[in-house]
């Protein structure tokens, strides 16, 4: 049974949303999933706008890869959100470095790994898999790729990034520890972990899914996390169900993880369920990384019920369908 400690409840205009801090929006309360579609899902408080932006589509009976890659293109866009896209933190060599990927009803995938200078990934991410016989494009030939797309090259590190790269190499010594520089840098929020991970299943009953991240701020040049693995950070099969992650990369990508969630919904497993036997497999695996660190999963089935769940408290969920657009919790985790 899914079991939330707390949620949000949003007008369904929602006309105040923008001008609100989503944690504003938590409160104490109960309540079963909805099963109404269309529907779409995202991680992290963030994913409230996110979900706003990707409704639009799906009200109008659109289809859900549009829905999740205008969806996602919200916190991309945002100049106040370091995790992901344009104003993500740097590398540990001030390079801006962004991973994304998307996939569709019919088991199509595209997918970018350690892009510099375009502001989207995810919708170079949609091109590689519309434009190209291939799946992922990494470094170098993904922004080639991307600019002979008519995407603009920008440089992204923006002032306040390099501000705290700057604070963070001061300290560090070139050392990346999971979790330690976002703990650093967002007192109070110890687990910042923010990629957005969203699924959606349009009117017709098709599921998409999208997947967009700086990745772990400060990491080593290079370095490419679940989040644009096909299987890892997303996974769709449309006559199932999709997953998405967020967290540490490196233990999702040790476990499939969103591939898992996904065949342990086909074996009949709640999402709630998948996701938690996901979160169990990479505690036993490495116990101890896992005592340390935040992983959650996000994931939805064909019949639109949907559930998350986390190593540590702190993660959280939007929902959004023609009944209601919630913040969500999970309501239990491992530590
Ligand atoms: N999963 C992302 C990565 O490992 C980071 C995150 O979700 O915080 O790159």
């Amino acid at each position: 049974m899914y079991n939330r400690r707390k949620f949000i409840k949003l007008s369904a205009a929602g006309a105040s949303l923008a001008a609100l801090s989503p944690s504003k929006f938590v409160q104490a309360a109960a309540t079963a999933p909805a099963a109404q579609l269309p529907i779409v899902i995202s991680t992290w408080d963030f994913g409230v706008f996110a979900n706003k932006e990707a409704w639009k589509t799906l009200e109008k009976g659109g289809r859900a890869l549009d829905a999740v890659e205008a969806g996602v293109r919200i916190p991309e866009a945002d100049m106040k959100n370091h995790t992901v896209g344009r104003a993500g933190y740097p590398d540990r060599d001030g390079h801006v470095s962004l991973d994304a990927c998307i996939m569709d009803e019919f088991g199509n995938c595209g997918s970018v790994a350690a892009i510099e200078h375009i502001a989207h990934p995810i919708s170079v991410a949609r091109l590689v898999m519309e434009k190209t016989p291939h799946v992922m494009l990494v470094g170098e030939g993904a922004t080639q790729f991307a600019v002979e797309q008519g995407f603009k090259y920008e440089e992204l590190l923006t002032p306040e990034s390099e501000k705290a790269w700057k604070e963070w190499l001061k300290t560090a010594k070139y050392s990346p520890v999971m979790n330690i520089e976002n703990k650093q840098h967002t007192p109070g929020n110890k687990y910042n972990h923010d990629t957005i991970g969203m699924l959606a299943i349009d009117a017709k009953g098709n599921i998409s899914g999208a997947c967009t991240t700086s990745g772990m701020a400060f990491k080593l040049h290079g370095r490419v996390g679940d989040s644009p693995i096909i299987g890892a950070g997303l996974y769709v099969d449309n006559e199932v169900g999709g997953a998405t992650s967020t967290g540490v990369g490196e233990e999702v990508i040790r476990n499939v993880g969103s591939f898992l969630v996904v065949e342990l919904m086909r074996q009949g497993l709640s999402p709630e369920d998948a996701c938690k036997e996901a979160v169990k497999r990479i505690i036993k695996k490495k116990p101890d990384t896992a005592k340390n660190i935040q992983v959650g999963f996000l994931a939805i089935n064909k019949k639109g019920e949907y559930g998350a769940f986390a190593i540590q408290p702190g993660f959280s969920f939007a929902v959004c369908n023609a009944e209601k657009q919630d913040l969500l919790v999970p309501g239990k985790s491992f530590y």
